[in-house]
């Protein structure tokens, strides 16, 4: 918290700048507000609720305009930060409570269910108290732990992820060191959510300590958004894939006045090139496009950075990385795939009570294994192929899910897609695409062979589609990635 209050925040010329707004009601809490509300939350947590150094606190909360003041408040008295999706169910949360031995909650009314008989803690009835009783006495170390943030969950459950005060210190560092633009103020969209990596460092400490202006969504609703980038201004905007492909593709978008934007950005999964291809041909005023990269195990750092279409970017100063041959155990020159390793001042400390899976995921010389296929270009840009467990083996063959996915979505009478193994006595594997059919007329009349044809066209015969289901909708997570495991325990078994 110490660097969020420095920097830009910390300038008297910005105090009187707007720093965090409701999307809904446009409440505003200013520049310089953010430091002295931050440490009347921590004097209430500690003197209030009796909240000391090392102790966990669960923040169960939408986005709101008080999440980067509770997240500062909880890390300057040296207690850790544990986040939680609020869609969790309380048996979700039930685990993560007893997982993270977190010992008190920060929640909203409308999820308090979700924790039980608990109804303290509002963070409006932590506000306003008395600033003086801030404990003074508390030293924290780089290499204390800061953040306990939950992997997604996309390959399986969960997994808890131990970030320090360094890790935060480090990725908030090195957001900040890249040149700035000369541009007027930033006025962006915090729809990513909070509770995740990616929005916490990107759209929340980033901007924190940038004094940005931040309008904040509770939850993502594309006509919302809309009507906020008319109404705030919003210059740049960071989003995930659904919400580019959505922008490109939903018929309400050319009823608003978008003219603000000037810098967009997508992370977090996969973006087809095709899409983006298509999205900048639209908005032409946008004039810097980043990508991002990264992972809750490396502070939500990898790369990132305008990029060539389909690079996620450069990779993140200070680190290191390099694409390994698994099976040979050898590194592997640019341009070839293998399997993504990263070293640097953003990788976990650990797996929280997991030191088996801490082992197996940092090697004794402190590389990150990723679990992602990639390669680098002869100019250092990142491609992310796909993730190392979702590859389809066809027939000896590795397919690749998200580029079938890339080039189905490029279809016009496919509104989304995405692809699976089925299995096959003969193949092994076989890729399965499960498309939503597009709401104009080449939609309608789309048929399965026409889907298979179209991919047969542009691959090579061991990547073609082989079956196909129409389905109304693609289960996607809170940070637009498609969560496989539900596709494939509803289609896993009983396709045909
Ligand atoms: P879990 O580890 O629990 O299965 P998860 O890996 O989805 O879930 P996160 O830490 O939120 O949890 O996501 C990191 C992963 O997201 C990366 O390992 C990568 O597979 C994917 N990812 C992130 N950014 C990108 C990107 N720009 N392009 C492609 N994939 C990305
Ligand atoms: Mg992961």
């Amino acid at each position: 918290p110490a660097l969020l209050f420095s920097g830009p925040l910390a300038d008297p010329s910005n105090s009187s700048s707007p720093l965090l707004v409701d999307s809904t009601t446009g409440f505003t809490i200013h520049c310089g507000d953010f430091q002295r509300l931050a440490k009347s939350v921590a004097s209430g947590l500690s003197s209030i609720l009796g909240v000391s150094q090392g102790d966990v606190v669960l923040l169960l909360l939408g986005n709101t305009v008080y999440f980067p003041i509770l997240f500062a408040a909880i890390l300057s008295i040296g207690a850790v930060a544990t986040t939680a999706n609020p869609a969790n169910t309380a048996a979700e949360i039930e685990r993560q409570l007893r997982d993270s031995r977190a010992g008190f909650v920060v929640t909203m009314p409308d999820l308090i269910a979700k924790i039980g008989k608990n109804d303290q803690g509002f963070p409006t009835s932590l506000l306003g108290v008395d600033e003086r009783k801030f404990p003074s006495a508390v030293r924290i170390r780089q290499g204390d732990p800061a953040a306990l943030l939950y992997s997604s969950g996309t390959t399986g459950p969960s997994k808890g992820v131990v970030l320090s005060h360094g890790n935060l210190i480090a990725a908030v560092s090195i957001l900040a060191s890249k040149p700035k633009d000369n541009d007027d103020k930033v006025v962006t969209f915090i729809l990513l959510p909070l509770f995740h990596i990616a929005g916490l460092i990107y759209s929340g400490c980033m901007m924190i300590y940038l004094a940005a202006t931040m309008v904040v969504v509770r939850k993502f609703d594309l006509l919302h958004m809309l009507q906020c980038i008319q109404r705030f201004k919003i210059t740049s905007l960071p989003m995930v894939p659904p919400i580019v492909v959505a922008l490109l593709k939903h018929p309400a978008v050319e009823s608003y006045d978008l003219s603000s934007l000037k810098r967009a950005a997508s992370g977090a999964a996969p973006l087809a090139k095709e899409t983006l291809e298509a999205f900048l041909a639209k908005f032409p005023q946008i004039q810097e496009f980043s990508q991002a990269y990264g992972m809750t195990e490396t502070t939500g750092l990898g790369a990132s950075g305008e990029a060539p279409f389909g690079s996620a970017g450069l990779l993140t100063a200070n680190h290191e990385a390099k694409v390994m041959d698994v099976d040979a155990g050898k590194p592997l020159p640019p341009h070839s795939r293998g399997e993504l390793w990263l070293r640097g001042p953003c990788i976990m400390q650990s797996y929280l009570n997991n030191p088996a899976a801490t082992a197996a995921t940092i090697d004794p010389e402190g590389w990150l294994h990723t679990g992602d296929i990639g390669y680098f270009d002869d100019d250092g840009f990142l491609f992310i192929v796909d993730r190392l467990k979702e590859l389809i083996k066809y027939k000896g063959f590795q397919v690749a899910p998200a580029e079938l996915e890339a080039l189905l979505l490029a279809h016009p009478g496919i509104a989304d897609a995405a692809v699976i193994p089925y299995p096959d006595d003969d193949a092994g594997e076989i890729p399965l695409a499960c498309v939503v059919r597009g709401s104009g007329e080449e939609g309608k009349s789309l048929s399965k062979d026409e889907v298979m044809d179209f991919i047969a066209r542009q691959v090579a015969s061991h990547k073609r589609i082989r079956a196909v289901t129409f389905v109304p909708s693609i289960p996607k997570s809170a940070t637009g990635k498609i969560l496989r495991k539900d596709l494939l325990q509803t289609f896993g078994k009983r396709l045909k």
